[in-house]
């Protein structure tokens, strides 16, 4: 039997180790950049990520390692620096000729290698190895087994992150996400915002926003044209979702015929006119078979309260909307301050519910 050259393996499982010890993506990331840039011995690895704002694709750097210290941008807001798409034309290059590589030489004599991350069609995140010199062939292979790993882990990761029918995040991933001190505080307020009820939501301030979303009527979809079409209207309304909103937005399928939005830094003009839209694109929708399908809506502004209280609070405005006729959309707070729903039955109504 030939020998096992321990002390050459030793670094690669230690960071194969680290790599799949994550399933966070950020930190998956610096798991396999750190990985890239020890093992293949390069001068800089970068991890951007690709996001579309107003229709317009622009680029962030999320991590950066270079003489020997990583720079994380953990959890940025898109108001973040960022650079229009067309500013990184080897990422350009990778997204029209749907290329899984792309090396290029620079004026300086840098050599680079972009490394695409591919997931469902799209392109989230690039990866960019940068070397004074060229890449050697043995650095080569380490980058490539490395980087395939990685695409592996993550379509792996992004598998149970999601529902299998309508490819929505689940409610697992609601969970963990909603968790993040990112989305669970209202920006540029870290204080209780308890006593700033009126205020807060109103005028021009920017808040995170709750909404918990339930079609109406869908056991008579199921009841009248079978399970199949259930089904069929259930992706039907996740491709109304993903167009009603921002990329920034989060959308999860929660339940059954139940789903929750996440809307970043907004106001609550804003905020309405976003989910009447929504309303109105599911109103307009003429359904294969089914027909017409109306969802009823229930949305809250994101305060300090816990998860569940917020969640409950959404809830009680959806069931408002429900029993004041459907096909509608009711705001949390606006309901207690016109005495139609009492924050403390709501209190009461929560423990219940859950
Ligand atoms: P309401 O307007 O009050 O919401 O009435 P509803 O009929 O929508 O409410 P209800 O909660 O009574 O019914 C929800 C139905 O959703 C019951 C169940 O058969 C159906 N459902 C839940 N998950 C799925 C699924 O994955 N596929 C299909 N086809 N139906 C589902
Ligand atoms: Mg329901
Ligand atoms: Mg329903």
């Amino acid at each position: 039997m030939q020998e096992v050259d321990v002390p050459m393996m030793k670094p690669l499982l230690k960071h194969l180790v680290e790599i799949t010890a994550h399933r966070e993506h950020s930190r998956l990331a610096v798991a396999v950049i750190s990985a890239l840039y020890q093992l293949a011995h390069v001068s800089q690895v970068r991890a951007l990520e690709i996001f579309t704002l107003r229709d317009e694709l622009f680029v962030q750097e999320k991590i950066l390692i270079k003489e020997g210290s990583i720079t994380t941008i953990a959890d940025h807001t898109h108001d973040d620096p960022k650079e229009p798409l067309k500013s990184y034309p080897g990422i350009v290059e990778c997204m029209q000729q749907h290329k899984h590589e792309h090396p290029e030489v620079r004026s300086d004599g840098t050599h680079v290698l972009w490394l695409p991350v591919w997931l469902h069609g799209k392109i989230n995140t690039c990866l960019e190895v940068c070397n004074q010199g060229p890449f050697d062939a043995g650095a080569r292979e380490v980058i490539d087994g490395i980087f395939r790993v990685y695409c592996n882990y993550q379509s792996l990761l992004d598998y149970s992150e999601r529902d299998a029918l309508t490819g929505l995040f689940n409610r697992k991933t609601f969970d963990e996400q909603f968790s993040k001190h990112a989305f669970a505080i209202a920006p540029h307020e870290s204080h209780s915002l308890d006593q700033h009820h009126e205020r807060r939501h109103s005028g021009d301030i920017k808040a995170h926003w709750l909404a918990v979303v339930d079609i109406d009527h869908f056991k008579q979809v199921n009841d009248q044209y079978g399970h199949l079409y259930g089904d069929e209207v259930l992706i039907l309304m996740a491709n109304i979702l993903r167009a009603s909103f921002r990329s920034h937005d989060r959308i999860f399928r929660f339940g059954g015929e139940e789903f929750v939005i996440l809307l970043r830094a907004t106001t609550l003009a804003d905020t309405r006119k976003i989910f009447d839209r929504f309303r109105q694109n599911v109103q307009e929708y003429d359904f294969p078979q089914v027909g017409k399908v109306t969802v009823s809506l229930g949305f809250v502004g994101i305060s300090q309260e816990t998860p569940v209280v917020i969640l409950g609070h959404a809830d009680q405005a959806l069931y408002h909307a429900k029993k004041n006729g459907r096909n509608r959309i009711c705001f949390y707070e606006e309901l207690v301050t016109s005495g139609v729903l009492s924050s403390e039955i709501s209190t009461n109504d929560i423990v219940e519910f859950f």
